[in-house]
C-alpha cells in the first residue's frame, strides 16, 4: 500500500510551508524573546547603575590620589624652594639643589636672607596670556622679601594624566577650572569633585579638585555581566529555535501528510495510506484512524460501486450468469480461508427432481458450474437465501475452515446485501425468460409466433450453415429446411359468422391438428396471425414433407366441432425451401406466403410449391387488391350474361349473371382474379350487394318494358356473403324494393359455403327461399362434395362443375360422377343445370343422362347487357334452325 513520506531535505523547509509552522516558530520566539527583553532592560538599567556606582567610586579615588600627588609634589616643592634659599642665604648655592629647582620651577626669586619658618603662601592662577596654570609658593623672607617661586605646571600635573578620566583643578583665584584635557570627551555627570586644603601646611585658599571620567572609558566597565546576558539570551533564542522548529515539525509533517492524504481521497483514491509508523502520539492515533476510516469507506464505496455495477447490468439486461460472476469474484480473495459458491438445489419438495448445481468461479475468474462439492473436513458451511422457488432453492453457499474467527461485521453486510441482489437479478432473469417466451410464443394457440419462428429460421440457416455433411443435403441438392405457409380457407367467414371467441377456438384447434398430424419430429410450428400457420420443417423432417402436408389438408378438411357449431375450413399451403427460395427468413416466408397465395388462388385446398414468377403474381395480385377498393365507386364494374338453355330443347329461359371489371389501366380482369382479392378484404359484401341490386334492378326494367328477354336470372353468391351477418337483412331489403317474382332470381352457392355452418346455412336458406329465390349449388362434384348433406340442404338446382363437363368424353371417371350427381339430384327432385359445356358431344351426353339445362361457350358465353337481346334472337333462330353455333 502506498503511503507518504516526506523527504528529510524537505522538513525544514516545510515548516514554513505550513501555516501553523509559522505560528509555532513565531509563537516560542515571542514566549522567549518577551522575557529575555525584560530581563535585557533590568539587567541593564542594573549594570547602569552599577557602572555609575563604579565610575563614582574610581573617580573619588582618582580625586583622592591626585590630592594626595599634588600634595606631595606642593610639599616637595616647598622644601626645594626653602632649601635652596637657606643654601642661598648661606651662599652655598647648591648645584644639585639648583638643577633640581631649575626642573620644578619655572622661576625662583630668592632674595637672600634666612628662611623664616613661616607658613608659606601657596596660589594658583590663571595665566593671563594663555591657557597655563600658574601655581606659586611664596615665604616670605627676612628683610621684608619674598622668596618667591612659580612652579611648573607640568611638574605638578605630571602624575595626574590618564587616559581614563580628566582631572580639573579649581582655585578661588582663579577664573574657571584649569583641565587636563579639554573637558568636551568627559561625563561631567559622573565627576567627582574633592577639596584639597592645605592647612596646616601651607597658606593660602583651598584648591578644588575634580575627576571626570572619560565617556567611553567606563561604558563597558560591568562587561562580564552583558556579555553572559548576551549569551544566555543567544543560547536561549538558538533553543527557543531548535525547540520550535523541532515542534513545528512534528506537527506540520504529520499535518501535512494528512492533507496531503485527505487531499488523494477527495480526488477518490482510496488506495492511499499514511505512514503511521513515521509518527508519534495522538498524530499516530490519528493516522491509523484515519487510515482505518479512509479503508472503510474505500470499502464502502467499492462495494456500493459493484453494487451499481450489478443494478447497470441487471437492467441491460445481461445474463445472470455475468451478474453473480461479478458478486463471487467480489467475494473472492477478500477474507482468507472462504470460498464462496452459488448453490441450487431442489427443495424436497420440488414438483420435479432437480439436479444441484454450484456456480463457482475458476482459477481464471470465469464462473462455471459443477455438482456442489461436499465440505472439506474442517470446514464449515453457511447459506444465504437468494431466491426461493418451488423447483429450485439459491443460495450463497460460504465455506470456512471451522477455526476460523467469526466473520467480521463488513462480510456481513456485503453477504446480505448481494443476496439481496442476486435475487433481484434471479427475479429480473426470470422475467426476462418469461417475456422472451411470451414474445416468441402465440398466447392463442401456443406455438411460436411471427418472432419465434424468425428466430427458429435463422437458427435453422445457421444450422444448414455450418452442416457441412453432405448428409444434410436433400437429394435435390438444396441443403436445409422448408418453410411452408398454411392459410386456412374460409376462416373470415366463420369470423364473421359466429364472432371472434368462435374463430379464437377454432384456431386452437387447427393448432392442435396441425401438432397432431405431423409425424416428422424435426418441425417448428408457429400462428403468425390470423389464420396464417408457418411450418417449418428442418433437415431432418425434411423427407416427410410431403406426407406431412397431405396429412395436413387432410386433418383441417373433417369438420370442426365448436359447441354445436360444425364448421368445414380448407387450407392452402405454399412452400419455399432453404436455400432454393430465399437465404433468409423473411425472404423465405415472403415466397412461402406467395407460394401458399398461388394454392390459393389454384382453388384452394392444395399445396403449392414457390417458383421464382409467383412474385410477380403476389406483386400484381396486391396492386389488384390495391385497386378494387375503388373499382365499385368508380364504375369499374359491370354485368355480363351468359344464357342457360333448356337441354331439351335449346329454348332459353335464363341466364347467369357475371361480374366483369373493367381496370382502367389493366382493362378486363377476369373474375376468378378479383373475385378471391374481394373476398380476402371483405369488399365482397359490399360487390355481391351491387351485384345482386344490378340483377334485381335490370329485371324490374324489363318487366317495366314489358316483354322481358328473360324470366330468370342466376346471380352468384360468395360463402362470405351468406356468412355476413347483414346478408338477409339486407336481401330482405332489396327484394322489398325492388318485389322480385317468385322463381325469377336463383342465387348460386357452391357447397363449401355453408358446410361451414350447416345448421346455420339450412336457415339462412330456408329464408332466402321464403323471399321467393331459387337456391342453386354451384360448382357441384369439386370441393367438399359432402354428398350426405345434400338431402337436408334447401336448394333448387344443382350445378355440375365445369370441370366434370370438359372431362366427358375423355376420362371415364368424370361420366361416373356426372351420372352420379343426376341420379343423386333426380333422387333428390332437384334442377340440374351442367356448365362450361362446350362441344355438341358433351350436350349429347348431358341430355342423355337427364340434365335439365346447359351452359356454355356452345350456346353462349356471357355477353353484355344491350348485346344480350341479339344473342337470344340469335339463340332462337338457332333453336328454330336446329344447329348451333360457337359461342362467344
Ligand atoms: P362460375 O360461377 O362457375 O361461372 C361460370 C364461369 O364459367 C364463368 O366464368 C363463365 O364465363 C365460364 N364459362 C361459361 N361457359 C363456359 C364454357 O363453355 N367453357 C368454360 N371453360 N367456361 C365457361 P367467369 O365469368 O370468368 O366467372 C368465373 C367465376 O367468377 C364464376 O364461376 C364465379 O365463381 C365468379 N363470379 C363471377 N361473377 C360473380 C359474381 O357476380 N359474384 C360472385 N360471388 N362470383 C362471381
Ligand atoms: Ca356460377
Ligand atoms: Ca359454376
Amino acid at each position: 500500500m502506498p503511503t507518504l513520506r516526506v523527504p528529510p531535505w524537505a522538513r525544514v523547509g516545510h515548516i514554513f510551508k505550513s501555516r501553523w509552522g509559522w505560528r509555532i516558530f513565531l509563537g516560542s520566539f515571542v514566549i522567549v524573546a518577551l522575557p529575555l527583553l525584560g530581563v535585557s532592560l533590568l539587567s541593564w538599567e542594573l549594570t547602569h547603575a552599577l557602572q555609575q556606582r563604579a565610575t563614582q567610586r574610581l573617580m573619588a579615588e582618582a580625586t583622592k590620589a591626585a590630592t594626595l600627588n599634588l600634595f606631595d609634589r606642593l610639599r616637595s616643592a616647598e622644601r626645594l624652594l626653602r632649601a635652596q634659599a637657606q643654601a642661598r642665604a648661606a651662599g652655598q648655592p647648591n648645584p644639585a639643589l639648583e638643577a633640581q629647582a631649575a626642573a620644578v620651577f619655572d622661576r625662583v626669586v630668592l632674595p637672600g636672607g634666612p628662611v623664616p619658618d613661616a607658613l608659606a603662601t601657596l596660589t594658583l592662577e590663571d595665566d593671563p596670556n594663555g591657557r597655563r596654570l600658574v601655581p606659586r609658593l611664596r615665604l616670605p623672607a627676612a628683610g621684608g622679601g619674598v622668596i618667591d617661586g612659580v612652579l611648573k605646571a607640568d611638574y605638578l600635573l605630571e602624575n595626574l594624566a590618564s587616559g581614563a578620566h580628566d582631572i580639573c583643578l579649581r582655585s578661588p583665584a582663579m577664573n574657571g577650572a584649569y583641565c587636563l584635557m579639554p573637558l568636551a570627551g568627559y561625563d561631567l555627570a559622573q565627576s567627582h569633585t574633592r577639596p584639597l586644603h592645605f592647612m596646616p601646611y601651607f597658606e593660602g585658599p583651598s584648591w578644588t579638585l575634580t575627576a571626570a571620567p572619560d565617556r567611553q572609558a567606563y561604558r563597558f566597565l560591568p562587561f562580564g555581566a552583558g556579555a553572559m546576558l548576551a549569551q544566555a539570551t543567544g543560547l536561549a533564542f538558538l533553543l527557543a529555535l531548535m525547540a520550535s522548529s523541532f515542534y513545528a515539525r512534528r506537527i506540520t509533517l504529520p499535518l501535512e501528510a494528512l492533507i496531503g492524504a485527505t487531499r488523494t481521497v477527495r480526488a477518490g483514491d482510496f488506495g492511499q495510506r499514511i505512514d503511521a509508523s513515521a509518527m508519534t502520539d495522538e498524530f499516530r492515533e490519528l493516522a491509523e484512524s484515519f487510515n482505518g476510516m479512509v479503508g472503510e469507506i474505500g470499502a464502502d464505496l467499492a462495494f456500493s460501486q459493484l453494487l451499481a455495477q450489478m443494478d447497470a447490468a441487471i437492467l441491460a439486461r445481461q445474463p445472470l450468469a455475468d451478474i453473480m460472476q461479478l458478486a463471487l469474484r467480489h467475494l473472492t480473495g477478500g477474507t482468507p480461508g472462504l470460498q464462496v459458491t452459488l448453490r441450487a438445489t431442489p427443495p424436497p419438495t420440488a414438483p420435479q427432481p432437480h439436479e444441484a448445481v454450484e456456480f463457482a468461479l475458476s482459477a481464471d475468474g470465469l464462473l462455471e458450474h459443477r455438482p456442489p462439492r461436499p465440505l472439506p473436513a474442517g470446514f464449515t458451511g453457511q447459506d444465504i437465501a437468494v431466491a426461493d422457488r418451488p423447483a429450485r432453492r439459491l443460495t450463497l453457499h460460504v465455506q470456512q475452515p471451522a477455526a476460523a474467527p467469526p466473520w467480521p461485521v463488513r462480510l456481513h453486510h456485503e453477504l446480505q446485501a448481494l443476496a439481496a441482489r442476486l435475487a433481484v437479478a434471479v427475479h429480473a432473469d426470470e422475467r426476462e425468460q418469461q417475456l422472451i417466451a411470451r414474445a416468441t410464443v402465440d398466447s392463442l394457440t401456443g406455438l411460436l409466433n411471427r418472432l419465434g419462428m424468425t428466430d427458429a429460421i435463422d437458427q435453422a440457416i445457421a444450422r444448414a450453415r455450418t452442416a457441412t455433411a453432405p448428409v444434410a443435403a436433400p437429394a435435390d441438392g438444396t441443403a436445409g429446411f422448408a418453410l411452408v405457409f398454411l392459410d386456412l380457407d374460409g376462416f373470415k367467414d366463420v369470423n364473421d359468422a359466429y364472432g371472434h371467441a368462435t374463430g379464437d377456438r377454432l384456431l386452437q384447434q387447427v393448432a392442435y391438428r396441425l401438432q397432431a398430424a405431423l409425424a416428422a419430429q424435426d418441425v417448428a410450428l408457429a400462428r403468425l396471425g390470423g389464420d396464417e400457420f408457418v411450418l417449418l420443417f428442418g433437415t431432418a423432417g425434411l423427407p416427410r414433407l410431403g406426407t406431412d402436408l397431405q396429412a395436413v389438408l387432410a386433418a383441417l378438411r373433417q369438420p370442426f366441432r365448436i359447441d354445436a357449431l360444425e364448421i368445414l375450413v380448407g387450407a392452402s399451403l405454399g412452400v419455399a425451401r432453404h436455400p432454393a427460395h430465399g437465404g433468409d427468413a423473411e425472404t423465405l416466408l415472403k415466397n412461402a406466403d406467395a407460394a401458399m397465395y398461388a394454392a390459393k388462388a389454384g382453388g384452394r385446398n392444395r399445396i403449392v410449391e414457390y417458383t421464382a414468377t409467383l412474385n410477380e403474381a403476389t406483386a400484381e395480385r396486391l396492386e389488384l387488391r390495391r385497386d378494387l377498393v375503388g373499382a365499385l365507386a368508380g364504375d369499374q364494374l359491370f354485368l355480363v350474361f351468359q344464357p342457360r338453355v333448356r337441354a331439351a330443347d335449346g329454348q332459353v329461359e335464363s341466364a347467369e349473371v357475371l361480374l366483369r371489371w373493367r381496370h382502367p389501366q389493366r382493362g378486363l380482369v377476369p373474375p376468378d382474379r378479383f373475385i378471391p382479392l374481394a373476398e380476402e378484404t371483405g369488399l365482397i359484401a359490399d360487390i355481391g350487394l351491387w351485384v345482386l341490386r344490378e340483377s334485381l334492378r335490370q329485371m324490374r326494367a324489363w318487366r317495366a318494358t314489358g316483354q322481358a328477354p328473360l324470366a330468370k336470372l342466376s346471380v352468384n353468391l360468395s360463402p362470405q356473403q351468406l356468412a355476413h351477418r347483414d346478408f338477409l337483412a339486407q336481401v330482405e331489403a332489396l327484394a322489398a324494393e325492388f318485389a322480385p317474382p317468385h322463381g325469377s332470381v336463383e342465387l348460386e352457392i357452391t357447397e363449401g359455403a355453408f358446410f361451414r355452418d350447416m345448421a346455420g346455412s339450412v336457415q339462412k336458406l330456408h329464408r332466402l327461399r321464403a323471399l321467393g329465390f331459387d337456391i342453386a349449388l354451384d360448382d357441384f362434384g369439386v370441393g367438399y362434395s359432402a354428398m350426405s348433406y345434400l338431402s337436408t340442404l334447401p336448394f333448387d338446382t344443382l350445378k355440375i362443375d365445369r370441370s366434370f363437363v370438359g372431362a366427358l368424353g375423355q376420362q371415364a371417371a368424370a361420366y361416373a360422377i356426372a351420372s352420379a350427381i343426376v341420379a343423386l339430384a333426380k333422387a333428390l327432385d332437384k334442377r340440374i343445370v351442367a356448365e362450361g359445356v362446350e362441344t355438341e358431344a358433351q350436350a349429347q351426353v348431358l341430355r342423355a343422362l337427364g340434365v335439365q339445362e346447359l351452359q356454355g361457350y356452345l350456346y353462349s358465353g356471357p355477353v353484355a347487357q344491350d348485346a344480350l337481346a341479339p344473342r337470344l334472337e340469335q339463340l332462337a333462330a338457332r333453336h328454330h334452325a336446329g344447329t348451333p353455333s360457337p359461342g362467344a
